[in-house]
């Protein structure tokens, strides 16, 4: 009994820290205005994940575990579209990165100590990260990737910690919380009551 109401716990507190995950990708995602379709916390609606990790597949998301998804308008991954096309819009590639960072920075904000942790949950983000900066836009990048990687992990560790972003981030990670599933509309509304800052800016 007792094992049980602290694995209960245990779910518990991954659940909300996969709903700030979560949050914390559609609030930056919003706040490039970019739409956010989809964020949920529900493992039954998620397809399976799969990243590389020391040269074998790995799933990411059993069934039962808390790990979340969301999916965003992303001007780097419109279907078809070649990386050459962005060899002047360097900016939109950045975002979309700073974007992959954000669901760790939140994640970390709401529960420090579960930094080291969290990074080993993050590893489709970082997965992501890593094909677009190397596979399809590294060689448009005016810095290397290190340090491109670098500058959008801090963008996106300051970005959250901007007021307007990390109310919206809580908010969105309530709403998770109750809901487990947001769409479109759901984000929009949240977002819509957050004051102007947190749309459209840099
Ligand atoms: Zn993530």
């Amino acid at each position: 009994m007792k094992n049980d109401s602290k694995t209960k716990n245990r779910r518990g507190k991954l659940r909300a820290r996969t709903a700030y995950h979560e949050a914390g990708h559609a609030a930056v995602a919003f706040h490039y205005g970019w739409p956010v379709w989809l964020c949920t916390i529900n493992p039954a609606t998620i397809a399976p994940i799969y990243a590389m990790s020391s040269g074998k597949r790995v799933r990411l998301n059993d069934p039962g575990d808390a790990i979340g998804f969301t999916k965003h308008y992303d001007p780097c991954y419109p279907t078809q579209i070649r990386g050459s096309l962005y060899a002047g819009n360097i900016a939109n590639v950045e975002r979309s990165v700073t974007v992959g960072f954000a669901g760790l920075a939140a994640e970390v904000r709401f529960d420090p100590s579960c930094e080291k942790d969290a990074k080993g949950r993050a590893c489709g983000d970082f997965e992501n990260v890593e094909t677009t900066l190397r596979g399809r836009f590294g060689s448009f990048l005016p810095d290397s990737v290190e340090e491109t990687k670098n500058r959008c992990r801090a963008r996106a560790e300051r970005l959250i910690n901007r007021g307007a972003v990390w109310r919206a981030v809580q908010k969105i990670a309530q709403a998770l919380l109750e809901k487990e599933t947001l769409t479109e509309p759901d984000i929009e509304a949240i977002c819509a009551a957050m004051p102007a800052t947190i749309r459209g800016q840099k």
